[in-house]
């Protein structure tokens, strides 16, 4: 196995004190996969304390040391773990109490599935107690023991094992599945931010459609706002799949990136609530907006951050918008979102439309290239779409004599409006000109 410099001087240092050290968990699953790592997690029989007095001569962050982690500064961090048990899970997520063990089998035996519980050491190769080898081989999730009992003890594992079948692009083993079928209600007591975690992680798998599709009872526990979406018909020529499969096939045609999986999650979750049907088919008038606000509501509830929150909502608000293929359209548009925004709103609309009837998918897909030409030409021509770019300020109109209040605001935006519509000119004495004209009007 492929290991850093930094990870095999770790190894040998704890070797040379006389400690068994290994590398374990997702380093050697994903080297096993021929991927790079993410990170590298090292284990050994060296309680924390030895750990410390082994690197004494490095930086160690021992924020950990309760539960038996050390971080050292080597090249980068690296996260050292004393051989643990977790003994009795009494809420579902965290173990009453931590024992260190001199065994690596028992430390195997609390990792949560065998293809997370391989470790490896460049003089004794890989150490494989439970046959993770053989499931990566048959890309097989499977817990390490009981799955009934694992997902017990920290039903977080429930969401890993769909994550790991998201990113990898495995199956989940059957009695594993069945036990998370079973279990699924105990993700009530896992904590939003570690669900948020996981399950972005999820969406942004390769496989995420698939387990989307195929476990939705699960993610309806955090996210209930998923149950009216399952098997809503659209009745309406535009589309061929009900709203939450739209979802699903909408959101494999994203780029894996957070903010772009989480906008394709929940574009659509306003549908169901704003049905009508006519004799041209059914209609979800205004669902932009109650999607908009539903997505704040989830992100809010699994405690994502202020800014992400907002983006997403945003980027679904409007994602529904019919914007005309011409330059003024586009301004506009700049202009209400800005550039980088419309640019994502673009993949969003190709996203959306292919998942929509095949009839008209190539027409739609035409259109919005051509949206994105107009974008990029218009971004190349460093126009206006700031007020710090209007050739005029706040200080100029109260010097035209304008009292110090809120028309001057107004004014301001009304001015920039027009300079983004290229009605008006960006040139002083047209603005101020304009601006005179517009204090007797606003
Ligand atoms: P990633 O590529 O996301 O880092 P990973 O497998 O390294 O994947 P981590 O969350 O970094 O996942 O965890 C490191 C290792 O710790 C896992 O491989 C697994 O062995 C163990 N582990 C992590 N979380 C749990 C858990 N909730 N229950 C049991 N073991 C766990
Ligand atoms: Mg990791």
């Amino acid at each position: 196995m492929f290991l850093p410099d930094y990870i095999r001087k770790t190894i040998d240092i704890l070797n040379s004190k006389g400690y068994k050290a290994y590398a374990v968990g997702g380093c050697v699953r994903d080297s096993l996969m021929g991927k790079d790592a993410n990170d590298y997690d090292v284990t050994t029989n060296a309680l924390p304390v030895e750990i410390a007095e082994c690197f004494k001569d490095h930086t160690c962050l021992d924020f950990g040391m309760k539960h038996g982690t050390i971080t050292v500064i080597m090249e980068e961090k690296v996260e050292i773990t004393t051989f643990r048990i977790d003994s009795e899970y009494k809420d579902n997520r965290h173990p009453d109490s931590v024992s260190f063990t001199d065994s690596l089998f028992e430390d195997t035996c609390r990792r949560d599935f065998t293809i997370n519980a391989i470790a490896y050491s460049p003089k004794e190769g890989y150490i494989d107690h439970h046959n993770g080898i053989s499931d990566i081989k048959n890309k097989v999730i499977r817990t390490v023991g009981d799955a009934e009992e694992r997902f017990s003890e920290d039903a977080l594992r429930i969401l890993r094992a769909l994550r790991f079948a998201s990113v990898l692009g495995f199956d989940i083993e059957e009695s594993t599945e069945k036990a998370i079928r079973t279990l699924k209600h105990l993700l009530n007591n896992i904590s939003a931010e570690r669900i948020f975690t996981e399950f972005t992680k999820l969406l942004c798998g390769k496989n995420a459609k698939y387990v989307l599709e195929e476990f939705h009872e699960v993610f309806e526990v955090f996210i209930p706002e998923l149950v009216p979406m399952i098997g809503f018909e659209q009745n309406n020529p535009h589309h061929i799949y009900d709203v939450y499969k739209h979802t699903c096939v909408s959101l494999g045609a994203i780029e894996a990136e957070p903010i772009l999986r989480w906008v394709m999650f929940l574009h659509d979750t306003g549908k169901p609530h704003c049905y009508t049907e006519d004799e041209k088919g059914g209609h979800f008038y205004g669902h932009y907006k109650i999607s908009s606000d539903i997505a704040k509501k989830v992100l809010k509830r699994l405690k994502a951050s202020n800014s992400f929150t907002d983006e997403v909502s945003t980027l679904v608000y409007h994602h529904d918008s019919v914007i005309p293929t011409t330059e003024k359209s586009v301004r506009r548009l700049i202009f209400k979102i800005g550039y980088p925004r419309a640019r994502l709103l673009f993949k969003i609309n190709r996203a959306d439309a292919l998942a929509q009837a095949p009839g008209q998918i190539e027409q739609r897909l035409e259109r919005i290239s051509e949206l994105e030409r107009l974008a990029v030409k218009i971004n190349g021509q460093n126009e206006c779409f700031h007020l710090n770019k209007l050739k005029i300020n706040g200080n100029d109109l109260l010097a035209l004599g304008l009292p110090r209040n809120k028309i001057i605001g107004k004014i301001l935006n009304k001015l920039l409006e027009e300079v983004v519509d290229k009605s008006l000119e960006n040139e002083r004495e047209a603005l101020i000109k304009r601006a005179l004209e517009l204090k007797d009007i606003l």
